[in-house]
């Protein structure tokens, strides 16, 4: 890509607008996350195209993970900007296939598409470590990169977990 192309894609994607309600802003609160962090991260997914879309195109999850949290940021199209539907974040850190690899055959699709290998992904099981335990735990994984995203539905189950080894460790 040429550095013009390069410099009319950045700036269109940091003049992107991103609207964020007051019941979202409240839930980023409960959850510990500020509503740049959820920007940065709808930035970063639709500028290098790292992210799952629904089968129906409704949706966009994408992720930012360092060494102490995974930030999730579920958001769809709105008015040529975007808006953010809701924000979640674990502690436990996905290291990769439960057993080592994605039995793909005999796994279940998942609603979601991984728009950088535009390829269905699959719900299967990865291993899950934090304060030094690993578990499994039910993902939505692209069978081709080996990206893993924690649906929010099992925002609930996480964070059962982290609050479990928490207090053991405790
Ligand atoms: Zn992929």
């Amino acid at each position: 890509m040429d550095i013009k192309k390069l410099i009319s894609k950045i700036s269109k994607v940091y003049s992107m607008d991103i609207k964020i309600s007051e019941e979202v802003a409240n839930l980023l609160k409960d959850n510990g996350l500020k509503a740049e962090e959820m920007e940065k991260v709808i930035k970063d997914a639709e500028e290098s195209g790292k992210k799952l879309e629904s089968k129906d195109g409704s949706k966009c999850l994408a992720k930012a993970e360092d060494d102490n949290l995974t930030c999730y940021a579920l958001y769809s199209a709105s008015n040529g900007g975007f808006s953010l539907d809701s924000g979640y974040a674990h502690k436990m850190k996905m290291v990769g296939p439960t057993g080592g690899e994605f039995n793909v055959e005999a796994a279940d699709e998942a609603d979601w598409i991984c728009k950088k290998c535009n390829e269905n992904a699959i719900e299967a099981n990865v291993d899950m470590t934090y304060l030094g335990v690993t578990r499994p735990g039910n993902a939505i994984v692209c069978p081709k990169c080996g990206d893993m995203y924690l649906g929010e539905d099992m925002v609930p189950t996480i964070k059962g977990a982290e609050g479990i080894l928490e207090e053991k460790r405790g």
